[in-house]
């Protein structure tokens, strides 16, 4: 992408609204415009991310069995009203009515919806387990919508069911999620910490909430030193083996939210002891048949007999991930993106833009690198030095090559990594050579 013909509308000052880091960058990289209150526009070089985010959450979802599909955003009150929930939810929902008086909502979340499905389609045992996810948008009408995409209204959720014979197969299913979320934010490249959360009237251990540390996160944290040492991303996972003993890898460790922390066990911890800020990004919940039983899903067992499927939901904020991943990882002259995520993975800064040998260098670099299957963003306007190399540090792509008349006459350029900071003078043919290699 020429940067001349994009769509990237940056901004040099620090927009007043915004609070955090991640919503200033955001807004000063030309990822997002606020619509109203907690409703964004995702700009080009935004949604690009944010598809990216997804990518990694639908190839990670697919490759432990669960399916995607789509269910729609305005939903019927009436399903509400059969699990309870249409009168319990207050006023987060946003109501709406149609034409013909029909009570409507914009869904908040899709328990109800998922398990209409599955009671009209399964009936029998030999369909069970069933995995389904869908990635959809969610509005849920904050009180407070703040931290721009991290706390929004309008936001995109994956959110994914499980339905089960019983709860001892259901906590099969919960662990594959456990371990499927695991591998996803590993991939984001963020330190994901499960956290224990409550059950409510349901019981049980199996709901826990996924905490990925950052600097400037919204609440504290405790956990033990070794959350920091494990790595999720390169593990191959046979997700028909038995996962409990890595669920408990995770499990048996201390880690607590603000609200559970433990100060009496923490001070037996000494120096295996670590306190962090963190964001919740992710929530797996195993809840029996809170729903399923008001709304009827039953199947039949081998033997004949009827039962109530047991089922749980599994949530990733995949919007608010956008936010978190630059929570995470960013310095003072703006965000660095992961390779796994980056909008693009090279910027190339024509240093002077204009100049016949300089545009022509540039150019052959810029095609190079995209017959190589490499997504460059080349900065081709005509502008000063400092305002392109402002520019790309605040958009943060992994690697930045830079080419100006001095170098290029030796046929040299400076390859920078934005994470490091690293910068090398090398020969055109290196540069290219390396970034295709890395
Ligand atoms: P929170 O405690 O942050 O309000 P929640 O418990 O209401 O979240 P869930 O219903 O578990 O959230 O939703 C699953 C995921 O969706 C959350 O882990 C979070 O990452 C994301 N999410 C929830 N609410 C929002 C929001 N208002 N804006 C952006 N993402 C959100
Ligand atoms: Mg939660």
């Amino acid at each position: 992408m020429r940067l001349s013909r994009y769509f990237l509308p940056t901004l040099k000052e620090n927009p007043a609204e915004a609070q955090v880091t991640s919503h200033r960058l955001m807004l000063r990289a030309g990822m997002v415009r606020q619509s109203s209150a907690g409703i964004y526009s995702w700009l080009p070089f935004g949604y690009k991310v944010l598809m990216n985010i997804q990518r990694i959450v639908e190839e990670e979802q697919d490759a432990m069995g669960c399916h995607q599909m789509l269910m729609p955003t305005i939903q019927a009150a009436d399903l509400w009203r059969e699990s309870g929930r249409y009168d319990a939810y207050g006023p987060e929902m946003l109501r709406i009515r149609d034409r013909h008086d029909r009570d409507m909502l914009y869904g908040p979340t899709n328990e109800e919806q998922i398990t209409e499905i599955f009671r009209d389609a399964v009936k029998s045992y030999r369909d069970v387990p069933s995995l389904l996810y869908h990635i959809q948008w969610k509005f849920r009408d904050e009180v407070r919508p703040r931290f721009g995409v991290m706390r929004g209204r309008e936001f995109l959720m994956k959110d994914a069911y499980s339905f089960d014979m019983d709860d001892e197969s259901g906590r099969i299913s919960y662990n594959k999620f456990f371990v499927s979320y695991l591998r996803i934010y590993a991939r984001l490249g963020l330190k994901v910490i499960p956290m224990a959360a409550d059950t409510g009237p349901i019981g049980g251990d199996m709901s826990h909430e996924f905490l990925i540390l950052a600097k400037t996160g919204e609440s504290e944290i405790a956990c033990h030193k070794d959350f920091l040492e494990m790595d999720w991303a390169e593990r191959e996972i046979d997700f028909d083996s038995d996962l409990q003993p890595i669920v408990d890898q995770f499990t048996t460790k201390y880690a607590a939210t603000d609200e559970k922390r433990d100060l009496e066990h923490e001070s037996t911890l000494g120096d295996d002891l670590v306190t962090a800020r963190g964001i919740e990004v992710g929530h797996i919940f195993h809840f029996g048949t809170k729903y399923s039983d008001p709304l009827g899903a039953r199947v039949t067992t081998a033997d004949g007999d009827e039962v109530t499927v047991s089922m749980g939901s599994y949530g990733v904020g995949v919007s608010r991930l956008v936010g978190a991943v630059i929570e995470a990882s960013h310095d003072d002259d703006g965000i660095i993106w992961p390779e796994s995520i980056a909008p693009f993975k090279v910027g190339l800064i024509n240093l002077k833009s204009g100049d016949e040998a300089c545009d022509s260098a540039c150019l052959g670099m810029y095609n190079d690198l995209r017959k190589a299957g490499i997504d460059v963003l080349m900065d081709d306007r005509e502008i000063r030095a400092g305002g392109k190399f402002a520019d790309m540090d605040l958009i943060g792509l992994p690697w930045q090559l830079i080419a100006g008349p001095r170098g290029l006459k030796d046929g040299m350029v400076e390859l920078k990594n934005r994470a490091t900071g690293e910068r090398e003078d090398m020969s055109i043919d290196s540069a290219i050579a390396k970034l295709t290699a890395s």
